[in-house]
């Protein structure tokens, strides 16, 4: 058909996925556009996810250390809170990346191509122009024609069908508009996004419950991480109700009334002033004319690849969080770098062994390759090394004596598969647990190798010190 531009690559999607994938291709010397229905670059992660998320939790952390110092003599007053300048701050970080995001596209040359994309056929993709920050559509539409297209067009918060629209009803990119600070707040959904809001909600001052279908709070990590979090979390909730579902809402004037069923279900409805809604996220998979392309997407929308990320059309890759789990900024970063070489005709593939997990709430909880549960639910025989903080000078200094830091070595080869941080920035230090982990190191590696004192990052060290004793290979 005709076009009216065309690109050795488009990318479809300008999220960290889209946005690393399109740099690369342009740096290796494709000529490249993004398409972006968003005014800016950055995706989710950027605009509405892992930044400004960030940028509430910050504060949010830096009050409740503030409280804390009060068991060291020092008081401070209440914070008064002016959520109207807290949002114009959190706009401004993010306006600082997607601004430098804007930039560097420029440097390289990589087109963007604001609007709603949709393949026409394996080579065109109709682009319906979007203005605003609503994506209003202007009845503007292009054709884009390609070599080769890169998908990443990411996934969107899920939307319990019961649920009625209403302003006080929010996803997480209602919750990170942080329109108001509710009396009384229902997170449904007890994962890593709503712990994370109902911490910045919580410690601007809204009572919160946390409801959850499964029989724990976080899935990723193992309980006696979780365990500490809760304990260090218990003021923050009301209830925390597990193995609950949430059955019916009801939106009237003075509140919104919610109705659960299960083991920790009141029996009268609760009323609420503000719910959000995070039980889970989906892939774009299905709202993108994928199979005008001939691009088989599977039947929850994610788009099977390759290590190359090919799909099963030769010259479309995808990445990030529409092609499957972990739907994490990391992985997608990683998966567009070798869609972008492969599409400029280098040898490359994904083969991370691990990839991390962590909840940026307070304290950190951050996990890595095998955790206890999962090396017993699989049989494999494993040793495991638990450095309590409790010992560790730093982490009493600080006021952190409840967190740990546990190594999880293969029983027969010693070397690190896994780790589990509890903590403050534990999300920092879980890096080199990962490092070990695809260098192949074991506890002797680990051990010897002298970590600063006194930092809450020794702490690994030290973890690995306790494994020696059961290691072969120790002189
Ligand atoms: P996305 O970031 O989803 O980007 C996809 C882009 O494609 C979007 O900009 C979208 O507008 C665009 N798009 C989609 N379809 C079309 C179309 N048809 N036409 C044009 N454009 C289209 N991950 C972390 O690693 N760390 C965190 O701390 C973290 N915090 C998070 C907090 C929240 C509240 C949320 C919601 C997510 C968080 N995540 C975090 C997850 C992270 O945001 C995603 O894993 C990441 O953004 C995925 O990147 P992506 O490139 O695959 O897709």
């Amino acid at each position: 058909g005709s076009a009216d531009v065309e690109y050795d690559l488009v990318v479809l999607g300008a999220g960290p996925g889209g946005y690393s994938a399109a740099f690369r291709a342009a740096d290796l010397g494709l000529k490249t556009a993004i398409i972006e229905r968003y005014a800016t670059l950055g995706g989710v992660c950027l605009n509405v996810g892992c930044i400004p998320s960030k940028a509430l939790l910050h504060v949010a952390a830096v009050i409740d250390e503030a409280e804390h110092v009060s068991t060291a003599g020092i008081s401070f007053a209440k914070p008064s809170v002016d959520v109207d300048a807290l949002r114009a701050h959190k706009d401004k970080v993010v306006g600082k990346l997607t601004g430098g995001l804007a930039g560097m596209a420029k440097g390289r040359k990589v087109d963007v191509i604001r609007g709603y994309g949709s393949f026409l056929d394996p080579n065109h993709i109709a682009v319906e122009e979007t203005t605003g920050t609503s994506q209003d559509k202007t009845g503007q539409n292009k054709v884009v024609k390609f070599k080769q297209c890169i998908i990443a067009a990411g996934s969107a918060a899920v939307h319990l069908p019961f649920i009625p629209r209403d302003p006080r009803i929010v996803d997480s990119t209602g919750a990170l508009e942080l329109r108001f600070v509710p009396g009384k707040m229902l997170v449904i959904g007890g994962g890593i996004i709503g712990l994370e809001m109902a911490t910045v909600y919580s410690t601007l001052g809204a009572r919160v419950d946390v409801v959850e279908m499964m029989d724990g709070l976080m899935q990723g990590p193992d309980r006696d991480a979780v365990k500490v979090w809760e304990k260090q979390n218990a003021s923050r909730f009301d209830k925390i109700m597990l193995k609950t579902k949430t059955v019916a809402v009801e939106a009237k004037e003075d509140g919104l009334y919610v109705s659960f069923e299960g083991e920790g279900a009141p029996t009268e409805p609760v009323k609420y002033d503000m719910i959000l809604q995070s039980a889970g996220r989906a892939p774009n998979g299905k709202k993108i004319g994928a199979d005008k392309a001939g691009v088989i997407v599977g039947e929850r929308g994610f788009i099977p690849v390759d290590a190359q990320m090919r799909t099963n059309v030769p010259h479309i890759f995808a990445i990030g969080d529409i092609v499957g789990q972990p739907m994490l900024a990391h992985k997608a970063v990683h998966e567009a770098h070798v869609a972008a070489e492969v599409a400029a005709g280098h040898k490359s593939a994904f083969d991370a062994t691990v990839i991390p997990g962590v909840a940026y709430t307070h304290p950190e909880v951050a996990w890595v390759g095998y955790t206890e549960a999962q090396a017993k639910a699989e049989g494999k025989k494993v040793e495991t090394a638990k450095f309590p903080w409790a010992a560790s000078g730093r982490a009493i200094a600080n006021g952190a004596d409840y967190g740990f830091t546990k190594l999880i070595f293969d029983a027969e080869t010693h070397r690190v598969i896994g780790g589990t941080i509890v903590g403050p920035s534990a999300g920092d230090m879980i890096g080199e647990v990962c490092l070990a982990i695809e260098m192949g190191a074991d506890a002797v590696d680990i051990g010897k190798t002298i970590h600063p004192h006194p930092t809450l990052g020794e702490t690994v060290g030290m973890a690995a010190e306790v494994a020696h004793g059961s290691c072969t290979d120790v002189p």
